[in-house]
């Protein structure tokens, strides 16, 4: 007989669902509209509770690429929004950003940089004005190896 479940000594329970609250989603979809054809990001902000990560508000930063299938950003402008929300009790959840072209998939770069910050969720939005919004939140699991798609829902 094979165990079906084991726990390991140390291991946190992981984010498996993502809520959004409806002012940050409507901010997101406004910042990503403002930024189109131009991929937006931002940082994202809120509550983590089990395995539930709620967001309750998302900030705006600068993606210096200036490109509309790649983002970065300026990492002082990253911390001091980070800082700023700390301060006011809300603790980092990720980022988001918006797939001007395409589906809401983490690209290979993406994926690269993910790698990089293994607890953090991101959310995708692809965006163009004339088609339907697409959201999807996502995190790296299993110690690095793989990417995972989480439960979202916008209340
Ligand atoms: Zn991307």
């Amino acid at each position: 007989m094979f165990k079906t479940s084991y726990s390991v000594i140390g291991l946190q329970e992981k984010v498996r669902k993502v809520i959004l609250s409806k002012s940050a989603y409507k901010n997101i979809i406004s910042i990503v509209e403002s930024c189109y054809p131009k991929e937006a990001c931002g940082v994202m902000f809120g509550k983590i509770k089990e395995s539930t990560a709620i967001i309750t508000e998302v900030i705006k930063i600068k993606n210096v690429l200036e490109s509309s299938y790649r983002f970065w950003f300026d990492v002082i402008e990253w911390m001091d929004v980070i800082l700023k929300a700390k301060k006011r009790n809300l603790e980092y959840i990720g980022l988001f950003h918006s797939h001007p072209k395409g589906s809401p998939i983490p690209s290979l770069a993406d994926r690269h940089r993910m790698l990089e910050c293994p607890e953090e969720i991101w959310i995708i939005v692809s965006y163009t004005p004339d088609s339907a919004i697409n959201i999807a939140a996502w995190r790296i699991d299993d110690w690095g190896s793989s990417i995972t798609r989480l439960l979202l829902t916008v209340a």
